[in-house]
C-alpha cells in the first residue's frame, strides 16, 4: 500500500499533474450562484430596513451615508453588514423590495480587528453620486418637499372653504325653516 502511494506521488510529481489548487495565486472559478460579500446599488436603496428585519443573525444595521439618492431614501440610511455574524444565507437579498442588494463572488474577508469585518455602505456600495450630482439631487428633494407642502396647504384651504360653505348652507336652511314656521303661526 505504501509503495502504491509512493508510486502515485512520484507519477504525479513527475507528470506535472496539479493535485492542489494554487490559492491564493490562482483562484478557482466560482459558480454564478456564489454568495460572497454583498453589493449595494446605492442609487436604488430606499432605506426601508427590510434586509435588517429578515436577517436571522441580526447582522444588518442601517447607518447614515451621504452618497445615496435623497429622493428615494430621505433619511439617507443604508445597510452595514457584520461579516462576523453573516452566514451568507441570502435572505436579505431575497427580501429587498428595491432589488438593490446582491451578493458578489468576493469571499476573502479578513482583518486584524473585529471591526475590520463590519462593512459599511462605503465598502459595499456601487453607484455613489459625486458632489455635483448630490447637490442637484438635494435641490430636487428640496423642491419636491416644497411642492408637497404647497399642495397640503392648498388641500387644507379647500377643505376649510368647503366646511364653511356647508355650514352657511345649513344655517340658511335653518333660517328659512324658522321664517316659514313663524308665518304659519301668524
Ligand atoms: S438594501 Fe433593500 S431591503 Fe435593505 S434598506 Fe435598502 S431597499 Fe431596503
Ligand atoms: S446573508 Fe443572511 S446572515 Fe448574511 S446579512 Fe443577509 S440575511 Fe443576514
Amino acid at each position: 500500500m505504501v509503495l502504491k502511494n509512493l508510486k502515485m506521488t512520484l507519477k504525479r510529481s513527475i507528470g506535472g499533474v496539479e493535485v492542489t489548487r494554487l490559492y491564493p495565486e490562482k483562484i478557482m472559478d466560482l459558480p454564478d450562484a456564489e454568495r460572497g460579500v454583498h453589493v449595494l446599488d446605492i442609487r436604488k436603496c430606499i432605506g426601508c430596513g427590510a434586509c435588517a428585519r429578515i436577517c436571522p443573525n441580526d447582522c444588518i444595521k442601517l447607518v447614515p451615508y451621504a452618497r445615496g439618492n435623497p429622493l428615494k431614501n430621505k433619511k439617507q440610511q443604508y445597510p452595514q453588514i457584520d461579516y462576523g455574524r453573516c452566514m451568507f444565507c441570502g435572505l436579505c437579498v431575497d427580501d429587498c423590495p428595491a432589488n438593490c442588494l446582491t451578493m458578489s463572488k468576493v469571499f476573502e474577508i479578513a482583518g486584524w480587528e473585529r471591526d475590520d469585518i463590519v462593512y459599511g455602505p462605503e465598502d459595499i456600495a456601487v453607484g455613489q453620486y459625486n458632489d455635483q450630482e448630490l447637490a442637484e439631487l438635494a435641490e430636487e428633494a428640496r423642491k419636491a418637499e416644497e411642492e408637497k407642502k404647497r399642495k397640503a396647504a392648498e388641500a387644507a384651504k379647500a377643505k376649510k372653504a368647503k366646511a364653511a360653505k356647508a355650514k352657511a348652507a345649513e344655517e340658511g336652511e335653518k333660517g328659512s325653516g324658522e321664517k316659514t314656521a313663524k308665518k304659519k303661526a301668524e
